[in-house]
């Protein structure tokens, strides 16, 4: 079995690893379509981000789906032959947040491919993985299999969006648009918002939002002047969706939030300043969203009865062998949305 291997920064490697057996309750899965997040590229680029640091060698990878190839003991509600998009997120289920329904937090997540813990938790760039039959989602006939390895970018902005609370007919200011702000216009248009203006600084990336349903797009770098328009009168929007981690957007999106209006932050930029007068003169609420649990199976569903064309994210796949030029081209913004390679 082989396998995506991170060692260092640019150190990328293919190897071989031993391929385990499905136990009780597990299924052994041929993984055919991994989505490279972010995250993967910080390990690829930089070995890691903020404080997570590549300690040892890792395999990287947690947006993927493949078809089943053998059942452990107990497990009846999936049979070999069967595709599936499996959930990288494992909480413990015991630890006091598993207990209060929250297992985003879990104590003992083991969310593939994380170098938070140590040792870190291997991923799912590989040939065959075995997961609990829990993780695995059925994907339904005619969806390619790369668009059901997104229900993981995808859960990321549901849970975002359940984070903001209710979006029907609200006002969204979604800001950064790479994959995960992509996906958040089309999470917050599922979810009924009445209009969403989308900045970034990239042309390329603002003419993709538009094609997936943005109202309206700003280049932030261009034209500051059209997005600070909307901050007349304490603001428009109730809601910005914060997916580009840069200060900038930030304190631009608390200009034009109305009041009682709620930034939900996606993206992870750092240590930045913000203008406490302003979050308190208009009530602002500032909010994390961290990964997700119960809203992967909500992405395969809203995936698998078409209620969303996640389609048009998907700009490049790669074979397991051109592993290292999937990467390269993953970083490239000008070029690339969502990458995957083709296990
Ligand atoms: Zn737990």
């Amino acid at each position: 079995m082989r396998a995506v291997v991170i060692h260092a920064a640019k150190d990328l490697r293919l190897e071989e690893r031993p391929p385990e057996a499905p136990g009780p309750g597990e299924v052994e899965v041929a993984i055919e379509a991994g989505g490279i997040c972010g995250s993967d590229l910080h390990y690829y680029h930089h070995g890691g981000f903020g404080t997570v640091r590549l300690r040892e060698p890792m395999i990287l990878g947690h947006e993927v789906a493949g078809r089943i190839v053998a059942l452990g003991a107990g497990v009846d509600a999936l049979a070999a032959g069967e595709r599936v998009a499996v959930s990288p997120s494992r909480p413990c289920g015991a630890c006091r947040y598993c207990l209060e329904g929250l297992p985003n937090q879990c104590l003992d997540m083991r969310f593939y491919g994380s170098a938070m813990p140590f040792p870190h938790i291997q991923g799912a760039f590989r040939e065959r993985l075995v997961a609990r039959a829990g993780q695995c989602h059925r994907v339904a006939d005619g969806i390619p299999i790369g668009e059901a390895a997104l229900a993981e970018p995808f859960a990321v902005t549901l849970h975002a969006v359940a984070r903001a609370g209710s979006l029907l007919d609200k006002r969204v200011l979604v800001t950064g648009c790479g994959p995960i702000g992509a996906l958040a216009v089309i999470a917050a248009r599922a979810h009924g918002a009445r209009e969403i203006v989308a900045t970034d600084v990239s042309d390329a990336a603002l003419a993709f939002a538009a094609r997936i349903g943005a109202d309206r797009t700003i280049n932030v770098a261009a034209s500051p002047e059209t997005l600070a328009a909307y901050g007349a009168g304490k603001g428009s929007f109730d809601v910005q969706l914060e997916a580009s981690g840069n200060a900038a957007a930030i304190r631009s999106g608390l200009d034009v939030l109305r009041p009682r209006g709620v930034l939900v932050q996606l993206g992870l930029g750092g240590d930045i300043a913000v203008p406490q007068t302003l979050i308190v003169a208009k009530e602002l609420d500032i909010r994390g969203t961290f990964r997700f649990h119960s809203e992967f199976a909500l992405a395969v569903d809203l995936i698998n009865r078409r209620r969303v064309d996640l389609a048009p994210l998907l700009t490049g796949t790669f074979p397991l062998d051109d592993a290292v030029a999937a990467f390269e081209t993953a970083g490239d913004r000008s070029r690339s949305m969502k990458v995957q390679i083709a296990f």
